[in-house]
């Protein structure tokens, strides 16, 4: 059926590895289309921060998978998406390398995962929704209308990311960086819980030889083979 003749609302997953520069491209697609742009990876960065915070370690599991039921997470729709960790906004604080560790380590725990999958999917029903993680297509959201699997070689990703650190006025050493990335990516693809891997249904783009604006093109293109729109 033609998605602009359903009543439910539309959702177009974008997963792939770190840095990959899914939430540059999600957050173009939500606003060419006015969706909600759901940044999945902000979630599990919060709980890393309420384990940092705990002084627990995230490989730790009986004591993060202890510590859930104590963290309240909120998320505020206002001009970006804001994180709330029990009540006290950390949409800056998530965004360290250190919080990107515990973040990945966390997010191995099914426990973790079955904790942030409600709060996920329910927007999805209420709302138009691009949605950016490593698991939207799989698992999250196997329905979504639009897929698309984002990813690009792990050098072109550290040098993206050095760059982004250095705009921010944070540190970036590229073979740290890079360090960083393969070992999310290892991370990612080999746990057991919803490990990171394109849908069968997902349009793969490879953007390492593309810049943002024919990422974008390339994004809008699949959208309007899957939607119409
Ligand atoms: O996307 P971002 O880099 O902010 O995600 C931080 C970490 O959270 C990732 O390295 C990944 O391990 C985890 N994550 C996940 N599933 C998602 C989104 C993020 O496991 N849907």
């Amino acid at each position: 059926m033609d998605v602009l003749t359903q009543n439910k609302p539309i959702s177009i997953a974008i997963d792939g590895p770190s840095a990959a520069g899914k939430s540059t491209l999600a957050r173009a697609i939500a606003e060419k289309y006015g969706f909600l742009y759901v940044d999945t990876g902000a979630i599990y960065r919060t709980v890393g921060l309420a384990v940092q915070n705990a002084e627990i370690e995230p490989q730790d599991t009986a004591a993060v998978v202890a510590l859930l039921p104590s963290v309240k997470i909120d998320m505020v729709y206002a001009d970006v998406q804001r994180m709330f960790l029990n009540g006290a906004d950390v949409t800056q604080e998530i965004r360290t390398p250190k919080s990107s560790l515990y973040a990945s380590d966390v997010s191995k725990i099914p426990e973790v995962r079955a904790f942030l999958m409600d709060m996920q999917r329910d927007l999805a029903r209420r709302r138009d929704v691009v949605m950016d993680g490593r698991d939207i297509g799989n698992v999250v959201l196997p329905d979504a209308d639009v897929k698309i699997f984002l990813t690009a070689s792990a050098e072109v990703r550290a040098r993206r990311r050095c760059l982004e650190l250095k705009e921010k006025g944070m540190e970036a050493d590229f073979d740290t960086v890079l360090h960083d990335i393969v070992y999310r990516d290892r991370q990612d693809m080999e746990r057991a819980a919803a490990p990171l891997k394109a849908a069968e249904d997902a349009v793969l783009l490879d953007n390492s030889e593309m810049d943002f604006l024919e990422t974008v093109a390339a994004a809008c293109q699949t959208i309007y083979l899957k939607t119409g729109r």
